[in-house]
């Protein structure tokens, strides 16, 4: 069985390609800004949002190392999406590594209604067959509070549009993470 983040970026590999537009909503220090940046290619498009100075020169820093110019990193919170990302830019894919910064300041934390107003954002705008994966800390204070406001938003989708996998390890000790994947399988028209 692969673990958390290994099976994170699993879910991405199978449906990102080449010149696509994905999004890394929390880059942290770029590990999954780098890991988007290559499957995306030269033609692609990484968009990536961190509240914390720190944690976007350390994925600056990652990504100039690995020479990657199809990055482009927005110091605000990924709730404030759609003032940098047009409203018709299909989105293939995107993370939100929840929590906070390793090595950083453990007080700064991503928070629930921030987080659900980010992944509406990115539902509005991605492809069928497209995939937001959410990584889900929950033994800091106020994980508790977003991983249940997340499943319970999660679980209200319209099973018509969208299919929702939760990935666990039951028997971990010490609230290890897990994964809420959202799949887009149909558009939604009004009429
Ligand atoms: N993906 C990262 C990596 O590969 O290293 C790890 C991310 S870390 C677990 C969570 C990050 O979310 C922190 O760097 C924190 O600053 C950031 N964060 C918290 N609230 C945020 C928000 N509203 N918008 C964007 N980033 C936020």
């Amino acid at each position: 069985m692969k673990a958390i983040i290994p099976f994170s970026h699993q879910l991405l590999s199978e449906i990102i390609s080449d010149g696509n537009t994905v999004i890394d909503a929390t880059c942290g220090n770029g590990n999954d800004t780098l890991f988007l940046s290559k499957l995306v290619g030269k033609q692609g498009k990484v968009y990536g949002f961190d509240i914390q100075e720190a944690a976007i020169e350390n994925t600056t820093k990652r990504i100039e190392a690995e020479s990657k110019e199809n990055v482009t990193l927005i110091h605000d919170g990924h709730e404030s999406m759609d003032k940098y990302i047009p409203a018709d830019e299909k989105i293939a894919g995107a993370i939100f590594n929840l929590g906070y910064l390793p090595k950083g300041d453990h007080s700064i934390v991503t928070k629930p209604l921030s987080t659900i107003k980010a992944v509406e954002s990115i539902m509005g705008r991605l492809k069928i067959g497209g995939r937001i994966v959410l990584v889900v800390y929950h033994g800091h204070q106020g994980g508790a509070e977003e991983k249940n406001q997340l499943l319970t938003y999660c679980n209200d989708l319209d099973q018509q549009y969208y299919q929702v996998l939760q990935y666990q390890f039951i028997n971990q000790k010490n609230q290890p993470p897990f994964i809420v994947a959202v799949e887009k399988i149909k558009e939604i028209t009004f009429h």
